[in-house]
């Protein structure tokens, strides 16, 4: 079932209207949150485990679940703390960056109402350094919310108390992995930490923590007075809900967009994006979920759903939905070398598979770009992602990986062209 206008939940995702306070309200925003906070703490966590609901910063971590490990009591007297994720940096991801564009208030709204369920204390939005406009409409977004008295003091009239304050990142990838989130939030340089400690035992100023993603957390208001049924309507078992795709590269029409979970990805590009650029044979293969997952070739990505496991079963995964199409235009080979590049750029250096290997993996990338290489380098190659993947902190290694894996795995004839070629060129250019 393709999704209906009415079950948008972004209703102003393309800016059609003010994203101010007033026009907010009017559409169903704000309207009577302290009723949505009334049903208590267990009540509303529970009807978010109920919808499905899977985090939408990329990992799909179920976004009750995770509320539920926050501590029902405060320990010593420690607050508790909500981290919201809008570094959203991942390459090909764009979809947190409308919503605080147009629709900041279901975000701040959804603050409070995921804050209060896990007794935070505070909701701490750390926003990407580059993203400038949209830190002006959040700062101003929630200057209104304060001055209508629906965070701070007696949030909302609810009698329960609650900040939210915004924080400006500075350009690094890495600050978007929640514990080098949280590191960057306490003035510190952006590392990952080890997991665990979970963010929910040891997370802000050593206090718990969740973190969540703009959408998870924009997503909750509406959810609460919808009905986990409502949300659950779409998609599929374990695939739940609406979700906003970002559709970039070679397309008629590229777009952000609110679908259902599970949509095919034929219909989601012949539906919104006017098809591929030269048509469905023109179309080369696709990134499904952002850089950070290997690429599928066309001819098994056509019919696949576009949920968690839908893109599972083809070697890939949903990621952020940001889906990067490539017709048969593209140098595939210089497209994951450039993500090699952007990976090694990024690394913060503190582990050494990461910090050597990311290195590694660009420069011999670039080799057989140029068809400079051995075609023994492509096993060796091969097996240097295995050595990064899985052994470093953070996933930034395996992210490092997996595009490359995809390419050897689907496009292992084409680096074997290259180097052939090259050698016929300079045996030519030797006799
Ligand atoms: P993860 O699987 O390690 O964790 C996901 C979430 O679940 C985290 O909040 C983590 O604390 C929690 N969690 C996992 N296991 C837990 C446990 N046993 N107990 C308590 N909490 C637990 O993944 P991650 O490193 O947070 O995220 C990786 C994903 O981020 C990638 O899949 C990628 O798609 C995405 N990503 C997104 C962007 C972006 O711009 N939005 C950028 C880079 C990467
Ligand atoms: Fe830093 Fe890379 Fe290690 Fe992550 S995997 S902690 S980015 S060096």
């Amino acid at each position: 079932m393709a999704l209906q206008d009415k079950d948008r939940i972004f209703t102003n995702l393309y800016g059609y209207q003010p994203w101010n306070l007033a026009a907010a309200r009017a559409r169903g925003d704000w309207d009577n949150t302290k009723a949505l906070m009334e049903r208590g703490r267990d009540a509303i966590i529970q009807e978010i485990k109920d919808s499905g609901l899977r985090g939408r910063g990329g990992a799909g971590f179920p976004t009750g679940m995770k509320w539920s490990f926050m501590p029902k009591e405060s320990k010593d007297g420690r607050p508790s703390f909500l981290v919201i994720n809008a570094d959203e940096s991942e390459p090909g991801s764009c979809k947190d960056r409308e919503i605080i564009r147009h629709d900041p208030h279901k975000l701040i709204e959804g603050a409070l109402v995921a804050g209060f369920a896990m007794g935070a204390r505070a909701a701490y939005i750390y926003i990407r350094g580059e993203y400038i406009r949209e830190a002006e409409t959040l700062f101003a977004a929630v200057a209104e919310a304060y001055d209508a008295g629906l965070v701070g003091k007696n949030a909302s009239g609810s009698g329960y108390d609650f900040d939210v304050f915004v924080h400006r990142g500075a350009g690094a990838y890495i600050c978007g992995e929640e514990t080098a989130m949280i590191e960057s939030i306490e003035g510190k340089k952006g590392q990952p930490r080890l997991k665990p400690p979970f963010p929910a035992g040891a997370g802000l100023y050593g206090c718990p923590t969740t973190v969540n993603n703009v959408e998870s957390i924009a997503v909750a208001p509406t959810i609460l007075r919808r009905g986990a049924g409502w949300f659950a309507s779409f998609g599929r078992e374990n695939n739940k809900g609406t979700k906003l795709f970002q559709i970039s590269g070679h397309v008629n029409k590229p777009c952000v967009v609110e679908e259902e979970m599970s949509i095919p990805f034929s219909e989601l590009i012949e539906k919104h994006c006017g098809g591929i650029r030269g048509g469905k044979d023109n179309l080369l293969a696709v990134i499904p979920g952002g850089s950070s997952v290997p690429l599928v070739p066309a001819e098994q990505i056509w019919d696949a759903p576009m949920d968690f496991d839908g893109l599972r079963a083809v070697g890939s995964g949903l990621g952020t939905a940001a889906v990067i199409v490539m017709d048969k235009s593209t140098d595939i080979v210089r497209a994951i070398s450039r993500l090699s590049y952007f990976y090694k750029h990024e690394s913060c250096g503190q582990c050494t598979p990461c910090r050597e290997g990311t290195g590694w993996m660009w420069r011999v990338m670039e080799r057989l770009r140029k068809g400079d290489a051995d075609v023994q380098e492509i096993d060796m190659l091969w097996n240097v992602t295995k050595q990064v993947e899985g052994h470093t902190i953070c996933a930034l290694g395996d992210a490092a990986a997996w595009p490359i894996q995809g390419l050897i795995r689907h496009f292992r004839p084409e680096i074997e062209r290259r180097i052939a070629e090259k050698g016929d060129a300079l045996r030519e250019a030797a006799e």
